[in-house]
């Protein structure tokens, strides 16, 4: 069945599907790649157009090391065009481990009778917050399993919890949501809230291999998290964000699907992801997992670059999931988005625990660098950390947030937030050693700019800093 726009516009006919697993094999099976190919559409993607699905097909086609070197290249030079040098921080929130379903693949399955289940109380969201508010977060993402305790209502009132907590100069400025998929009400519920993107994972785009590791509960209809987004958008939640668990089926399938998955929402909402994920699968409690489908850092690294040329505009976030090395080196690849200071155990960040007990996480995370590290290293990187909340409170979401393939965005608010928000944490969290290499980065940004008003302005902001004044954004 081919794809028709009109039809998902309606909310009472049902959705018909948008992945139609023939059409997507026939691309990865019959559009070859060539060297001339491959430099246009890259050449495209530089231009900022969005890729179309036989481009996307050429490349991940492209097996020449010296073409991939290209695809990589590109992604990088694309990456700092759009979004110059700064690299987004988040935590995640693990709020609720209980779950009615059944993924094989993850540690908080029903099934897993060794997990220890827990699930925050507002005493303990607000310990956690506050502990994270003093390494420095401004932006939460907050996760749940799938349960008939974690409603919408009881979500949206976690969101408040954590956005009501405030340590020294610390509070949180961002709050996502990653959890089960709803009905359009529950969308609305959540939103009212004050979230900013809420994500749901396909976990695979291929119907057949999405049965066998979906045993039981909600969760196994695959139609019902395919069309979840739409939800989304139907109750005005235009802030979404998309993803695939690499390691469940063919790594080019996924791609391809979340381009598609991205035309669709594009062609529906005039809005695509905000953020596209790509977490790949770790150990997890009592998890026992074949290799068939494995993903090599290789391959890893390649999809990630092709995913930054096929969606320019969108967010990419690289996760903790992964070892330092190698985020290190995939960072440059069209990431803009990492997590810092990460721990996935409940309730561990306001106690010292060890996460690494896997009965008392999802999986196994594998870069524990700490937040202070983490913002070392980018800065070592000629990186600028950013906490920069800024778009979404200032309504820059959805179509608006569209509008970062215009020319000088970055220079009017990306780099100019990054900046403010790097010398925040400076002031209020940094080590010595830190701050001295972050008001020389700062100093060096500054002057990229290029812009004498902007300079003007970002310099004046900074005084206020110095002195005292907190939360100071374009
Ligand atoms: N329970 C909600 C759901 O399934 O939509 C919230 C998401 S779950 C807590 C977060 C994500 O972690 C999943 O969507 C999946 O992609 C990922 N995940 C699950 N098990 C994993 C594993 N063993 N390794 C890496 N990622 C995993
Ligand atoms: Fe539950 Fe989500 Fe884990 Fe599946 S991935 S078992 S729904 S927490």
């Amino acid at each position: 069945m081919k794809f028709t726009p009109e039809i998902y516009k309606l909310p009472d006919i049902p959705m018909t599907p948008f992945i139609d697993s023939e059409e997507i094999w026939n691309y990865i099976n019959n559009i070859p790649s060539n060297k001339e190919k491959v430099i246009e559409i890259i050449a495209k993607s530089l231009s900022k157009k969005r890729l179309n699905l036989e481009e996307v097909a050429v490349l991940i086609n492209t097996n020449d090391p010296q073409l991939i070197n290209e695809i990589k290249e590109g992604a990088k030079t694309l990456k700092n065009n759009i979004y110059g040098n700064r690299i987004v921080l988040f935590a995640p929130l693990y709020i609720g481990n209980k779950c009615s379903n059944n993924c094989t693949y993850c540690g908080f399955r029903t099934s897993n009778n060794k997990a220890v289940r827990k699930t925050l109380n507002e005493n303990e969201i607000i310990q956690e917050v506050e502990a994270l508010e003093e390494n420095g977060q401004k932006r939460l993402i907050l996760v749940y399993g799938e349960h008939a305790q974690y409603t919408p209502e009881y979500i949206a009132e976690t969101v408040k919890i954590a956005y009501s907590v405030k340590k020294g100069n610390g509070e949180i400025r961002r709050v996502n949501i990653n959890a089960a998929p709803m009905e359009i009400e529950g969308f609305r519920t959540v939103k009212e809230s004050g979230i900013g993107t809420f994500q749901v994972f396909q976990e695979t785009y291929n119907r057949e291999a999405y049965k066998t590791y979906h045993l039981s509960g909600k969760k196994s209809d695959f139609d019902y998290r395919l069309t979840s987004l739409d939800r989304a958008q139907e109750a005005g939640l235009d802030d979404v964000g998309i993803g695939a668990l690499f390691g469940l089926y063919d790594w080019r399938f996924e791609v391809l699907s979340l381009v598609r998955h991205t035309n669709h929402l594009e062609a529906c909402y005039n809005v695509g992801p905000h953020t596209i994920s790509f977490p790949r699968i770790k150990d997890a409690s009592s998890l026992n997992f074949g290799d068939k489908y494995f993903v090599s850092d290789e391959d890893f690294t390649k999809l990630i670059a092709i995913l930054r040329l096929a969606v320019p505009y969108t967010g990419m976030i690289l996760t903790a999931r992964e070892p330092e090395k190698l985020r290190n080196e995939i960072i440059q690849y069209g990431v803009s988005q990492i997590d810092g200071g990460t721990k996935i155990e409940l309730g561990s960040y306001s106690k010292s625990e060890s996460n690494k007990d896997l009965d008392k996480g999802q999986f196994k995370i594998n870069d524990d660098r700490s937040l202070s590290d983490i913002i070392d290293e980018l800065l070592d990187q000629d990186m600028i950390p950013s906490f920069c909340t800024s778009c979404y409170r200032r309504g820059r979401t959805g179509e608006h947030f569209m509008e970062f393939s215009v020319p000088g965005f970055i220079k009017r608010f990306c780099s100019p937030n990054a900046i403010l928000t790097l010398a925040e944490y400076i002031e209020d969290y940094a080590k010595e050693e830190t701050a001295i290499k972050g008001w020389k980065a700062i100093e060096k940004n500054i002057l990229k700019l290029d812009d004498e008003k902007i300079i003007k302005s970002v310099r004046d902001k900074i005084e206020k800093i110095k002195s005292g004044q907190r939360d100071l954004y374009f």
